[in-house]
C-alpha cells in the first residue's frame, strides 16, 4: 500500500467513525446534498456557436458551460445564445492576471481587469473567474510576499466580484505548471486569511493527481471555500474513463461537504467528441454513485 492508499483508507474510516463534518464545510452547507452537475470548456464541444454546444451539452446530460474570458466582452450575447438551452454559465476561464508581479502597477492593472471581468461574469450568472496567481514563467514575488500581497489586495477584488454576483476562484496547478500554490489546502488558507464571499477556490483532478496524496483529504481541507472542480485524467490529461483514475475518492470528499458546485471537463478528447464526451458523462455519473457518502 503506498502512502496515496494509505491515506485514502484512514482518512475516509476515521472520518466514517468518527461521523466528523469537515472543518471548513459551512453547518447550514452539510443539511443539503451534494449534487454531480456535469459541465464541459466550451472548446470539447463540436458546434457553430455558444448555443449550438449548449444544447448538445444538455443532450449529454450536463447542466453547464465553461467559457473563456473573450466572451466576457459581451456578456449579453451570452445570455442570448444560453437562453433556453437548460445550460448555465458554470465558471469563466480566465488565468493570469499579474497578480503577484514584483511590480505594483502590474498589480493593479490586473486586478482592474478582473474586476471588469467579474462584472462580466457576474451577469452571465457564473459560478465564479477562474484565476492563477502565477504561471512559472511569469515575473512573481517570492511565495512568502506573493502570499502576503495576495492576502492584502484580493479583499478589495472579492468585494467587487460578490457584488457583481461571482466570485474569484483561485486554481491551484501542478509544478510543472506553478510552483506557487500548488495544494487545495494552501488555496483554502489564502481563502480563509482573505475571509471575503467573493474569493473562493476550486480543485482540478489533473493537477492534484501530480501534487495531493489524497482528493479525499484535498476536498475536505478545500471545504466551504471549494466552488469548482476540473475533471481530467492524471498523466495525458484526457477524458476521465480514457485512463485509469479514480474519481470516486474525491466524490465522496465532495459529498462530505455537501458541493452544490460544477464538475467541469478541461482535458483532451480521444476519438470522436460526440461518442466519448457523453460516454465519460456516464462513467462519471457511475462515479459518483459509486462514492459513498
Ligand atoms: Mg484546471
Amino acid at each position: 500500500m503506498d502512502r496515496r492508499e494509505f491515506l485514502k483508507g484512514s482518512l475516509a474510516g476515521t472520518a466514517a467513525a468518527a461521523g466528523l463534518v469537515p472543518a471548513g464545510a459551512a453547518a447550514d452547507a452539510t443539511k443539503d446534498k451534494a449534487m454531480l452537475k456535469l459541465s464541459s470548456q466550451e472548446n470539447k464541444i463540436p458546434g457553430k456557436d455558444l448555443h449550438e454546444k449548449a444544447t448538445k451539452l444538455r443532450q449529454w446530460g450536463a447542466v453547464g458551460i465553461e467559457l473563456f474570458r473573450q466572451h466576457m466582452k459581451d456578456p449579453r450575447a451570452v445570455n442570448e445564445a444560453l437562453k433556453d438551452t437548460g445550460v448555465a454559465v458554470s465558471a469563466i476561464c480566465a488565468g493570469y492576471f499579474g497578480l503577484i508581479d514584483p511590480d505594483k502597477s502590474v498589480r493593479q492593472k490586473g486586478a482592474a481587469e478582473l474586476k471588469d471581468v467579474c462584472s462580466a461574469a457576474g451577469e452571465v450568472g457564473s459560478t465564479g473567474v477562474i484565476v492563477v496567481p502565477a504561471f512559472n514563467n511569469h515575473k512573481q514575488l517570492p511565495p512568502k510576499e506573493a502570499r502576503a500581497v495576495l492576502v492584502e489586495e484580493l479583499p478589495a477584488i472579492g468585494e467587487h466580484a460578490a457584488k457583481a454576483g461571482t466570485r474569484v476562484l483561485l486554481e491551484p496547478l501542478n509544478r510543472k505548471e506553478a510552483f506557487f500554490l500548488r495544494l487545495l489546502a494552501d488555496a483554502a488558507s489564502i481563502c480563509r486569511d482573505v475571509n471575503s464571499p467573493g474569493v473562493a477556490m476550486m480543485g482540478d483532478f489533473y493537477h492534484m493527481f501530480i501534487e495531493e496524496t489524497s482528493d479525499l483529504g484535498a476536498f475536505l481541507s478545500a471545504g466551504k471555500y471549494l466552488h469548482h472542480v476540473h475533471l481530467a485524467t492524471g498523466v495525458r490529461r484526457i477524458l476521465p474513463g480514457q485512463e485509469p483514475r479514480d474519481y470516486a475518492e474525491g466524490f465522496r470528499g465532495l459529498k462530505m461537504i455537501a458541493y452544490h458546485d460544477y464538475c467541469s471537463l478541461e482535458c483532451g478528447v480521444q476519438g470522436k467528441a460526440e461518442e466519448e464526451i457523453p460516454k465519460a458523462f456516464r462513467f462519471l455519473a457511475k462515479q459518483w454513485e459509486a462514492a459513498a457518502a
